[in-house]
């Protein structure tokens, strides 16, 4: 019978075998343990036949954290984990410990301030000479040009090990950083970091102070997707869960008068041409929506949540930052990535999606939230427990 379980145990975890040698022979022995404890003499046979015909259903992994990974105890431990955390309502009462201090924020690159003057002077830079982000090259802003004008990697550097030697490669194409000016065509894009800059494409501003008249959301998770235009990096969809995780807000974005799309970036963003053409709403009138959703009381919760703030051009001093939570052990400005964290802790699977889908905002501002959830209620178990994930 174990090695029954084995066989289908090894079977399961071909494909992630190299992670981990024993996994199999580790999980078949307590695999085969469970089954003993529950059952007699009479029932061991057919609960063992029920075991395998249950690892035959699992899907195969991908990872050593993948959903399918571990025994059936295992895995009903993490539902019910799951479950509990789906059940728990975060409060204020919660949250406030977590909220940012004024140096945390700083730290980790946050607003605090609004930038002087009015802003929103300049809202596009079409026709002038800027450092496309991807080729590095000096490039004229256009709202037109050809879509084989930069060449780049659309991916990352990534440190890996090849022949026992840490080379950096990139995660687009696998090639190391030396090698190739990039692997795609596409347009040059520009990106600003200078909150002056921002501000002058469009202003930043607080969120309204609370009213006995109009009431808000004493917390809420948020989450933007941005695309590149000939005013910069600019949002183009927001979403808002609220404490429960429940979707409150998820509008894309119009761009302002004069400023146009150049890339829509859909592998990250998600967002097409053809849905972007429905957006009906800019951001001030998005800003304007959220002002009966949102305050400067509300506890807004997020993923490095200070890019969402300064895309959306708001200036908050009440962030709880899962980023921050789950801290990289570089440190700042070093960030775990929101997936990675979703998966270890919460053995989830999220920004799944092929090249063409990208990220949802609204799944990653649930994401953000079911983590907060999660490091709340870890912290709340008893000294010595540990987490199965
Ligand atoms: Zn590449
Ligand atoms: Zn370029």
């Amino acid at each position: 019978m174990l090695t029954t379980l084995y066989n289908h145990f090894t079977t399961l975890y071909s494909s992630i075998s190299h992670l981990s040698p024993s996994l199999a022979a580790d999980h078949a022995l307590k695999q085969e343990q469970e089954v003993y404890k529950k059952s007699t003499k009479l029932t061991y046979r057919n609960a063992v036949i029920q075991s395998v015909a249950a690892l035959k259903r699992r899907s195969p992994p991908t990872s050593l954290s993948h959903p399918s990974v571990g025994t059936e105890d295992d895995i009903k431990l993490r539902l019910d984990q799951a479950n509990s955390l789906k059940s728990f309502v975060l409060s204020p009462f919660h949250l406030q410990p977590l909220v940012l201090s004024t140096e945390a924020m700083q730290n980790w690159g946050f607003m605090l301030d609004i930038p002087d003057g009015p802003g929103g002077e300049q809202p596009t830079l079409e026709g002038k000479l800027k450092r496309c982000e991807r080729c590095t090259q000096p490039f004229q802003v256009s709202r037109t040009g050809p879509d084989t004008e930069c060449l780049y990697h659309w991916g990352k550097l990534q440190t890996t090990k090849a022949g026992g030697e840490k080379v950096r490669v990139y995660t687009c194409c696998s090639r190391p950083a030396a090698e190739s000016e990039g692997c795609v065509h596409g347009r040059h894009v520009f990106y600003e970091s200078s909150l002056q800059d921002l501000h002058s494409r469009h202003p930043f501003s607080l969120l309204r102070p609370p009213s006995p008249s109009s009431k808000a959301l004493d917390i809420a998770a948020m989450d933007c997707e941005m695309i590149y235009t000939t005013g910069g990096f600019r949002v183009a969809r927001v979403s808002l869960v609220d404490a429960r995780g429940k979707e409150v807000f998820d509008e894309l974005v119009r761009m302002d008068d004069d400023v146009y799309v150049i890339d829509y970036i859909t592998r990250f963003s998600g967002i097409t041409k053809e849905n972007h053409a429905k957006a009906t709403l800019t951001l001030s009138s998005i800003r304007k929506s959220l002002d009966k959703l949102i305050n400067s009381d509300t506890i807004l919760v997020g993923h490095s949540l200070e890019n969402d703030l300064r895309t959306m051009r708001i200036v908050h001093h009440k962030c709880v930052d899962t980023a921050v939570l789950f801290p990289h052990k570089a440190g700042p400005p070093y960030r775990r990535a929101l997936r990675d964290l979703v998966r270890e802790n919460l053995g989830k699977m999220i920004q799944t999606g092929d090249a063409s889908t990208g990220h949802s905002s609204a799944e990653d501002a649930l994401a953000s939230l079911d983590l907060v959830r999660w490091y709340i209620l870890d912290k709340q178990k008893p000294k010595g427990s540990t987490s199965n994930s």
